[in-house]
Formats: C-alpha cells, sequence, structure tokens
C-alpha cells in the first residue's frame, strides 16, 4: 500500500455531506473513491432499515465510524425529554445493528429555559441511556457544539463543558467529538484536546466558510475557509487520537452539484489540507 492509499485509508465521510444519494449509492461511490469509513446518519438508514444497512455496508468494505445522530435531551416538558431518551435507546439499538461502534451526540438546548437547566438535562439524559449503550458496546460521544447554536441545539458549546460532563459521567463509553468548524474558534482547545486525551471518539473536519451566510448549511470544503484544520489534527493526534478524519459537510450549495464531482472535490481537499 503506497503512503497515500494508507492516508485516504483514514478518511471517513458523512452520509449527510452527500445528502442527496441513499446510502446504497454512498456505500459505493465511497468505496470507489478509495473512501475508508462512512458514518450513516439515521436519515439515510430510516428508509432501508438496520439488516439491509448492514448487508449493504458489510459488501463494500467500507469501515462504520458511528450513527450521526442522538441528543436532544433539553426541553422543559418532561414528556418530551423521555421521549428522546427512548428515542436514544433506539439509537443505541440502530448503532449495534449496522455495527456501528459509536453514536454521536448532538446534545440540545431549549430557548425557554435557563442554559444551566439544560445542561443538567443533558447530563440525566446521558445518564440514563448509557446502561443500555454499554451492554450494546456502543460508545456515546459528545459533540460541542459552535455557541451560534446554543438556542435550540446544544447548551454544550465547549470542548470544556464537555470534558467536564465526560468526567462527571465517569465512564469509559462516553467521550467527545472534536468537530473544527464548533470548536476552531476557542482559545482553550489545545489545551481542553490534551486534557480529553483517550475520551477522543471521534474527529470531524470541514472549513468556515467567510462569510458564512448561512447558520446550518453554509459549511465549507476544507482549504477555503479559515480553520487551521491541519494544526487542529496535530493537536488531536498529540492526545493519542489515530482514528478516522470524517468531513461533515452540510452545503446547499454542494448538495447542488453533482455528488460524484464533489466525493472527488473532498479527497483533494482531504489530501491537501487535513
Ligand atoms: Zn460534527
Amino acid at each position: 500500500m503506497s503512503p497515500n492509499a494508507l492516508e485516504m485509508n483514514r478518511l471517513c465521510v458523512h452520509t449527510m455531506t452527500t445528502r442527496p444519494w441513499p446510502l446504497e449509492i454512498a456505500v459505493r461511490e465511497y468505496a470507489d473513491a478509495g473512501v475508508g469509513a462512512i458514518t450513516v446518519w439515521r436519515e439515510h438508514l430510516e428508509p432501508i432499515g438496520g439488516n439491509e444497512a448492514l448487508s449493504i455496508l458489510d459488501a463494500s468494505g467500507l469501515a462504520v465510524a458511528s450513527l450521526c445522530r442522538g441528543g436532544f435531551f433539553a426541553s422543559s416538558s418532561a414528556d418530551a425529554r423521555a421521549a428522546a431518551i427512548d428515542d436514544n435507546r433506539t439509537a443505541v439499538d440502530e448503532a449495534q445493528a449496522i455495527g456501528a461502534p459509536l453514536i454521536v451526540l448532538v446534545c440540545g438546548s431549549a430557548a425557554d429555559q435557563a442554559l444551566d437547566l439544560s445542561r443538567g438535562q443533558i447530563a440525566e439524559g446521558i445518564a440514563a441511556v448509557l446502561p443500555h449503550a454499554e451492554a450494546a458496546g456502543v460508545k456515546l460521544a459528545i459533540e460541542p457544539l459552535h455557541p451560534m447554536y446554543a438556542d435550540t441545539r446544544s447548551a454544550i458549546n465547549t470542548l470544556a463543558q464537555t470534558n467536564d460532563m465526560v468526567e462527571q459521567l465517569d465512564s469509559s463509553s462516553v467521550g467527545v467529538a472534536v468537530d473544527v468548524y464548533h470548536t476552531w474558534w476557542d482559545p482553550e482547545l489545545e489545551a481542553e484536546i490534551r486534557r480529553a486525551g483517550d475520551s477522543i471518539f471521534a474527529f470531524h473536519v470541514c472549513d468556515w466558510r467567510v462569510p458564512t451566510r448561512d447558520m446550518l448549511n453554509d459549511r465549507g470544503m476544507m482549504g477555503e475557509g479559515c480553520i487551521p484544520i491541519k494544526q487542529i489534527r496535530s493537536w488531536i493526534e498529540a492526545a493519542g487520537f489515530d482514528g478516522w478524519v470524517e468531513v461533515e459537510i452540510f452545503s446547499d450549495e454542494y448538495w447542488e452539484l453533482d455528488q460524484t464531482v464533489f466525493l472527488e472535490q473532498i479527497v483533494r481537499a482531504y489530501n491537501a489540507h487535513c
């Protein structure tokens, strides 16, 4: 295997990055492009179910990095919090069904209550799901989200808060997902990556467009924005992480492209900028 092939083997693509493709096509295209692994979004799992997904994934030779996503534990409604816990247990079952070792958690936030209250509910929610996840052998990775999402998507906005929660939950099945899009601005990032150490379960890359035109669906291709991806990757690897480099791009603009051409761009950008 050439060094380049070895490096390519660390590349993982999220199905949401190539959102228009159903799982079967995404899997075939990723494998043809030399991608090493796939992270499956539940939106792409739901139309076919776990059994069919497993046979598609098994036949492809791709590794399954994770299932995206669980979480959304925070709510002012007790019924909604209970439903979220049930849904996360279902996600654990789905992860187990497709051989995903990990679920990424976007933890949730509720704009009608204080962030501290949401954080407490998130810790309670993860603790409630944890025994089921441990029994299934599925790990849970808390992904801190950029503070612009603190209103409704996550009350966990820094890696420091994430590390605090991981320490509080005190299980080898709970760790962190470091996404450069959400964390690059943080002056404590290097120190908190070092602190996270072997609880770093996942590493997500894309870029921050200047200017960013949409808060959700305007993520950039690696190299077209202002995130020092290679530097952050060097910190992650110095902390001991040797897992996948996962390309997670939500972009109305890129979803409009021929997705095969887009995937070729991803591979080039990965080799040049990650
Ligand atoms: Zn991410």
